[in-house]
């Protein structure tokens, strides 16, 4: 298997280059030396024309700027593909020039985390890993049992014991190994890289495995590429651990480097109050490297996090770019949830509605306005959790007619409603 593309990994605090392999973190730098995979352009083959005749329609339709080889197996899930929706109404209604909506939940595990995943599961493979793990808000474990359910790979999990039931209800039909952790997400983060540790396990951790950001990278691939390379001026991504924001710079400059597009989109990264971290950082200038952790509280469970793992990359994806990190607090997430729904069908969890309540604090701040074209990462799907669902709905005041099973009695119901 040949992987000439890949030039080498690159440490994203000194800079130090490994050659690309079985490798998690730099040497000299420990969990913070978050490795950063460097591609040889020039012996990179991806073109606008040889996409558009390329009938794959996975994730793997980018594999000639993955770190994976061109004859490497992968799992049969489709992941990847998911489709991005022009929404008009919500587009007026936030005050933007365009709005798309780029739906994550219709991955086959209900989150846009299975774009990391199924990386993770090619390279466990490479390495001949004989089991897999993870720890996780719930997302990312049941992405990675499920990717790993489709080629029958051994792996454990760890998620908070909080962790919505449909997320743990997911690992358990997966048949993996699971393990509730009793305490936060970052006590099963370190739970479990001290098991990976020990046991030897093939370690998928996010801010930590160096091949996560290059799957999750596709989704601003794809995005690109479904509106025919002409980038957006702004893309929303809610954030917890800064990964999937990392990624999407990655997939933003590959494109460019590639010259698939001619611009790279400031990109904005929301976090709900609660768990704001890199909005705090953001606004006073602190190094993330030397930031004390935070203590994260929020509904929006995905994007919980202490200490966001891929805070460096996460970081240079705003700065970089010339967008911001913007704050949401927890009512406006859970509002989200029904004005997306409703404004463009797309069911959200409170962590993808999240991305739009930042579109409209943006607009609110002067940030985007009516001559911007804007995209909205929908990262997973409402199914998710169903509790907060029911609390946004609540919230907005939205509520069921209970009726006898009678006509008369249903037609005075509605009449109460005003629906005739
Ligand atoms: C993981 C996740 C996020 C945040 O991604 P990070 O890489 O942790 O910043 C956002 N939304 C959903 C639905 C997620 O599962
Ligand atoms: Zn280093």
């Amino acid at each position: 298997m040949s992987l000439d593309h890949v030039l080498n990994l690159t440490c994203v605090v000194c800079g130090r280059e490994y050659p690309a392999g079985d490798i998690y973190v730099c040497t000299e730098h420990g969990n913070e030396g978050i490795l950063d995979v460097r591609y040889d352009y020039e012996r990179i083959e991806m073109s606008r024309s040889s996409l558009a005749a390329d009938g794959d329609v996975t994730m793997w339709r980018y594999r000639a700027v993955m770190p994976v080889a061109a004859d490497a197996p992968v799992p049969p899930l489709t992941v990847g593909g998911t489709p991005t929706y022009d929404a008009p109404r919500l587009a007026e209604q936030a005050g933007v020039g365009r709005l798309w909506v780029k739906d994550e939940g219709r991955q086959p595990t209900a989150s846009l985390k299975d774009r990391a995943s199924a990386m993770a599961v090619v390279k466990a493979q490479e390495f001949g890993a004989a089991v897999v793990t993870t720890a996780s808000t719930g997302n990312a474990a049941a992405a990675l049992s499920g990717l790993c359910a489709s080629v029958g790979q051994p792996n454990v999990i760890f998620v908070p014991e909080s962790a919505p039931e449909a997320k743990v209800a997911q690992l358990l039909a997966y048949g993996s190994t699971v393990v509730l952790v009793q305490g936060n997400y970052s006590d099963a983060f370190d739970l479990c890289m001290a098991a990976a540790e020990s046991h030897g396990w093939y370690n998928r951790n996010t801010g930590f495995n160096p091949y996560m950001t290059e799957g999750k990278k596709t989704a601003m691939l794809e995005l690109f590429e479904q509106l025919d390379w002409e980038s957006p001026d702004a893309v929303f991504v809610s954030v917890g651990d800064g990964s999937i924001i990392g990624g999407l710079h990655k997939g933003a400059k590959d494109a460019l480097a590639l010259g698939l597009i001619e611009s790279i989109p400031r990109i904005y990264g929301i976090q709900a109050a609660g768990s704001d971290f890199m909005v705090q950082a953001f606004e006073s200038g602190e190094d993330v490297l030397d930031k004390a952790p935070i203590a994260a509280e929020t509904i929006a469970d995905s994007i919980s996090a202490d200490l966001p793992r891929d805070r460096i990359k996460a970081m240079a994806a705003v700065t970089e770019t010339g967008g911001a990190y913007i704050r949401i607090p927890d009512e406006v997430i859970l509002e989200a949830i029904p004005t997306l729904a409703r404004g463009s069908g797309v069911f959200a969890e409170p962590a993808g509605a999240t991305a739009y309540a930042g579109v409209v604090a943006a607009v609110a701040r002067g940030l985007v306005g009516p001559s911007d074209r804007v995209a909205v990462l929908s990262t997973g799907s409402g199914l998710k959790d169903v509790t907060a669902a029911m609390q946004a709905v609540t919230s907005v005041g939205t509520t069921p007619i209970h009726v006898p099973p009678d006509l008369p009695a249903l037609d005075a119901a509605l009449g109460e409603k005003g629906i005739r």
